[in-house]
């Protein structure tokens, strides 16, 4: 399917792009997509949302309100997300007034709940851990009064949840009490060796690129993620095999754009997906330094329908989330930042947040090392002498 018009003309005049969603990952999507002067327009619901100091047209407005969206898809051409927490209805009345939405509606719909989510990996034979949904919590509690359910076990709500929150290891029902009633998943918790991600971009004339299986490292106590290493740590074959089961899953979502596949390295040496995002993400900040073609620069020419760049790692690469220190909230001050401009081969992101809360995500670091453990432990020396506090 070739877009609006031939690759020698789209040199010459691109269409217009909408983000719904104004963080970090539309800042850098954006960032991207200026060099190309490719006209973008973004909506948020935070007037201070990052976008809004950088982007040519830049609209406040809920991305939960039908009207909202579908007036804001009106005024461009094409439509890409970087938050799954869309009005779907509008997206999907967008689509049929032909405006391209990426990723389509098909998959949006799917991945907004974890419940639809699971249920379609079981539909297509795709690995994933053992789950039993629930209507509310009060029919979790009966399925666990008669002995259906077994602790400990991992409770996920089924919509609205990110970054760990909506996610709760539950040892008794007395822990039930503390969370918010509504549709919900219950999980076996599965014995986790490595959490790792695949980034696959997919254009709309099918051809598809694969970025290098990255482990994530998560934060114990904040359950955020805090490194990413490129490449993972594992075998050859648990390599090839995560290659395989991502390109599984982006089959059989079918989807158009970027999908990050998250997955569970069991200690059994067993895969498992855990979740998808069809959008940038956390996992693939590194390649914008670390790769040929940054997972933006991908997502981009998805877009656009041209063919995809070079996903390959040009250097192994470890990347490390600045978030807001514990006990600090309010107007931001960088501690020690300096630290890393002595530092060649690490590249600082700072995303432009003026407000810091504990464990918001406000930049990262990326550093290019031959040794993944050299560029690992320079992370980590960075990461505990920057601080970011409130002033
Ligand atoms: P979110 O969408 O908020 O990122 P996830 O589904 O990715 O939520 O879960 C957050 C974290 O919780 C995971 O990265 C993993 O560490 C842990 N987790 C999730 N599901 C399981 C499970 N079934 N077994 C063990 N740990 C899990």
């Amino acid at each position: 399917m070739l877009l609006f018009l031939s690759h020698k003309s789209i040199l010459a005049y691109f269409p217009k792009i909408g983000i719904l969603g104004g963080g970090q990952l539309g800042k850098m999507l954006f960032l991207e997509a200026h060099k190309w002067a490719v006209p973008i327009s973004v909506m948020d619901s935070d007037a201070n949302a990052v976008c809004h100091k950088v982007c040519n047209t830049f609209v406040q407005g809920d991305l939960l309100d039908y009207q909202t969206v579908l007036n804001f898809g009106s005024t461009v051409d094409i439509i890409t997300i970087e938050i799954e927490n869309i009005n779907i209805r509008a997206l999907q009345e967008l689509e049929k007034n032909g405006k391209i939405v990426i990723p389509q509606t098909s998959v949006l719909e799917i991945v907004q709940n974890k419940v639809k989510q699971k249920k379609f990996y079981n539909e297509n034979e795709i690995a994933t851990s053992n789950f039993q949904s629930f209507e509310s919590i009060e029919s979790l509690k009966s399925a666990i009064s008669n002995n259906e359910i077994t602790f400990p076990f991992i409770w996920k709500a089924a919509r609205f949840g990110y970054d760990g929150y909506g996610v709760k290891k539950i040892n008794s029902i007395k822990e039930l009490n503390s969370i918010n009633d509504g549709e919900c998943l219950v999980e076996e918790m599965v014995d986790i060796s490595k959490e790792l991600s695949v980034i696959i971009c997919r254009n709309p004339s099918g051809e598809t690129s694969c970025f290098p299986v990255v482990e994530m490292e998560f934060n114990p106590k904040s359950n955020q993620v805090e490194y990413i290493l490129c490449p993972a740590r594992i075998s050859e074959s648990i390599e090839s095999l995560a290659h395989q089961l991502a390109l599984k899953v982006s089959q059989s979502f079918n989807h158009f754009g970027l999908l990050a596949i998250e997955l569970f390295l069991d200690k059994n040496q067993t895969l498992l997906v855990n979740e998808v995002a069809p959008r940038p993400h956390n996992s693939g900040h590194w390649s914008v330094e670390g790769a040929y073609s940054s997972q933006y620069q991908q997502h981009l020419r998805a877009l656009l329908d041209l063919p995809l760049g070079n996903s390959l790692m040009k250097s192994p690469s470890v990347m490390v989330n600045l978030v807001g220190k514990e006990g600090c909230s309010g107007n931001v001050v960088y501690q020690n930042v300096n630290q890393v401009h002595d530092i060649s081969n690490a590249y600082l992101h700072l995303y432009g947040k003026s407000i810091t809360r504990p464990n918001r995500k406000m930049g990262h670091i990326t550093i290019l090392d031959q040794q993944l453990e050299s560029a690992y432990k320079m992370a980590q020396k960075l990461k505990q002498q920057i601080q970011i506090i409130s002033n």
